[in-house]
């Protein structure tokens, strides 16, 4: 069959119109597993195969690294090469690199990543206010509202009582705070996340020859989840775009979960109105999940309140039957976590692989909790999240090995001279059986597979790009994949899938999270984590909370407010589970193997016989004990294990 008509069979008619429009404004709106990635993945595939538009010409965005990976591997599958698939922030930081000479002069400032608090501290400081670090992140999170508003300091104080927002510290400090964090950061020749955007945006605006040349490379724009763009990406957008529309969009509005850092749906329920002459698609088929989950996900969204028009869809599942969604209440978290390690194991000895489960969470550090359970039952996990991996000690260990390495080798063959140089920091050719030497494993194997995807894209690949690229990478956040059962903040799993997803810590104060009661716009941002949440998953879902923090603590907490209605009356997991203590008194006690008393010393026990019964008791002697035992206890109406040997018949 030819390449392009296997290209558009997997696709439903809705996805075809999509893919097949011709060049200009394209937008999907659609609810979640529906296909809109895949339409564009294969819209992109669909043009380059067409001649329409080669592939180094297209760019295509996305809001997360691992979505920007999942993006380019599609892309990789269907053949495409060359086609960029980045977040906002990777691609601008690309642009910049090239462009930063003629703009600005010099070698591009560095990113802060870490240290970012420590400058808000320096301007908190600086303008009289306290440097908690509480109230520091508030601060810090408050001006990259501004900035992905853009909203200027001197603007703050009407933008922020615009928008009713819960200010960290009274108005007229919050702009002392960010003039003064803005100032010491230009200084020290930094630039913040939201400055590679903002500095993108200003080059392509004031730089005709930088536009120029920028819209001459790049003539066909993507944009996946685009519910959640910022002013400051959609400033970004136009600025590549300029005058022309040759832009495809997909989102969709119940899965908006960005809007307390400025992210907002108006740009993708505006877009038909914005370009009246787009293709606009609606997809209602969900290919994702089972029916089951298909139902609690159309239950999740349908109780949320004030959608906009052009968000009221309803999901219909594609897929077989599977199992009911599970909900399981907890005396306490730690036995939650364990049951949920458990039930993971399970299905890894069922055969379900490691990267086809998920834990998925509210807050990141839930993710402790978890690392601990999966670890203590062997299972080799990975916290998604990003930034960590680049954190790693081992990680940053390699990364030194290798820089090393590359001002010393004769640059071989990648992978096998990175694997060499990594066996010098101790990876080992079978992995570890579990806890943190397995996690360390993991992520050095992790940068052996990089090399290899690296040798498959770029030509001449040797250790020095290969160092160079791992640089870029750490700077854009941008891990390499991990084996293992994925540990996520519901955030970071938009987008994603997987077999089996356990949302876990379902009770009001996580989910919704404290800060968002009496909030009715924040609260409805909860319920759409939750969608985001129940929708990642294909087959098994698991829900779950607990009604303490620690073991024997209060039960005071309670099941979240988004579970009322969704539970089943007539489903058995729906009761609240007592939880039992596990494992010690969920086995039977010891008891003497013929006489059936209770054993309490080591030896005994390992022995399964009390000290005064003999050893060498024949297998038919044991027999009749055992009867005998039994018809005695039934005479004296007692269990069995309270009759003792009658001494006569030994
Ligand atoms: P989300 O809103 O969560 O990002 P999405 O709309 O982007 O979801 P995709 O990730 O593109 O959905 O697709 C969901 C799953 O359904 C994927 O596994 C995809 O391969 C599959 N799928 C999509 N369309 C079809 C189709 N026409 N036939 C078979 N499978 C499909
Ligand atoms: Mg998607």
């Amino acid at each position: 069959m030819h390449r392009m008509d296997r290209l558009l069979e997997g696709l439903d008619p809705e996805q075809r119109a999509a893919v097949e429009a011709p060049r200009g404004p394209v937008c999907v709106l659609a609810g979640a597993g529906t296909g809109k990635t895949r339409t564009i993945t294969h819209r992109i595939a669909h043009l380059v195969q067409r001649g329409h538009v080669a592939a180094g010409q297209v760019l295509a965005v996305t809001f997360t690294a691992r979505a920007a990976g999942e993006m380019r591997t599609r892309l990789r599958a269907l053949g495409v090469h060359g086609a960029q698939a980045r977040t906002f922030h990777a691609a601008s930081l690309r642009q910049l690199r090239y462009f930063w000479p003629r703009v600005v002069g010099g070698e591009p400032w560095q990113l802060i990543d870490r240290n970012k608090l420590r400058l808000v501290a320096q301007a908190a400081h600086r303008v009289g206010l306290s440097t908690e670090s509480d109230s520091l992140r508030d601060l810090a999170g408050e001006i990259e509202w501004a900035k992905a508003s853009l909203v200027a300091p001197e603007d703050y104080p009407a933008a922020a009582g615009r928008t009713n927002r819960d200010t960290p510290a009274p108005a007229e400090q919050v702009v002392k705070v960010y003039r003064a964090y803005e100032e010491l950061k230009n200084k020290a020749q930094l630039l913040d996340f939201d400055d590679l955007l903002l500095h993108t945006a200003a080059a392509l605006e004031e730089h005709g020859d930088v536009a120029e040349e920028f819209r001459d490379r790049y003539r066909c724009f993507v944009v996946d989840e685009y519910q959640d763009v910022t002013p400051l990406q959609q400033r970004v957008l136009d600025a590549w775009l300029g005058q022309r529309d040759d832009l495809t969009v997909v989102g969709d509005a119940n899965q908006t979960i960005y809007s307390f850092a400025g992210a907002s749906p108006v740009p993708l329920l505006n877009f038909p109105r914005r370009f009246p002459h787009a293709t606009v698609v609606r997809l209602e088929r969900d290919y994702r999940s089972t029916p089951q989950v298909v139902a609690l996900a159309n239950q999740v969204i349908s109780w949320a309140r004030g959608r906009p028009a052009g968000s009221r869809l309803k999901l219909i599942g594609q897929r077989p039957d599977g199992p009911r969604p599970a909900f399981t209440e907890f005396d306490d978290e730690s036995l939650e976590a364990g049951a949920v390690a458990r039930r993971v194991k399970e299905l890894l000895d069922d055969g379900v692989a490691a990267s086809e489960i998920a834990v998925l969470y509210r807050v990141n550090a839930q993710s402790e909790l978890y690392e601990q359970a999966l670890a203590e039952v062997g299972v080799p996990y990975q916290v998604r999240g990003g930034e960590r991996f680049f954190q790693r000690a081992e990680v940053r260990q390699a990364m030194v090995a290798l820089r090393a390495a590359a001002a010393h080798e004769p640059s071989g063959e990648l992978p096998k001279v990175v694997r060499e140089v990594l066996t010098g920091i101790g990876l080992t050719d079978e992995p570890p059986a579990g806890g943190a030497a397995r996690e360390k494993w993991e992520s050095l194997l992790a940068l052996v597979e990089l090399a290899e995807e690296l040798v498959g894209q770029v030509e001449g690949a040797d250790l020095p790009k290969f160092c160079a690229e791992l640089d870029m990478r750490a700077e854009a956040q941008h891990p390499p994949t991990v084996e293992g059962v994925t540990l996520a903040s519901l955030h970071a799993a938009k987008g994603l899938e997987w077999d089996a997803v356990f949302l876990v810590g379902l009770v009001e104060g996580t989910l919704p999270i404290q800060h968002a009661d009496g909030d009715d716009a924040a609260v409805e941002e909860e319920r759409r984590l939750l969608y985001v949440g129940v929708t990642r998953a294909r087959e098994h879902l698991w829900l779950s909370w607990a009604l303490a923090r620690a073991a024997g603590g209060r039960r005071y907490r309670r099941r979240s407010r988004f579970l009322y209605g969704l539970i089943p009356e007539d489903h058995p997991a729906s009761r609240t589970v007592a939880a039992k203590r596990e494992p010690l008194q969920r086995r039977p006690k010891p008891q003497c193997r013929v006489c059936g008393s209770a054993l309490v010393d080591a030896r005994s026990i390992k022995l399964s016989r009390c000290s005064s019964c003999p050893s060498d008791l024949d297998e038919e002697l044991l027999t009749r004990l055992r009867a005998w035992r039994a018809d005695r206890a039934r005479e004296l109406k007692v269990p069995a294990y309270v009759v003792f040997t009658d001494a006569t018949l030994v």
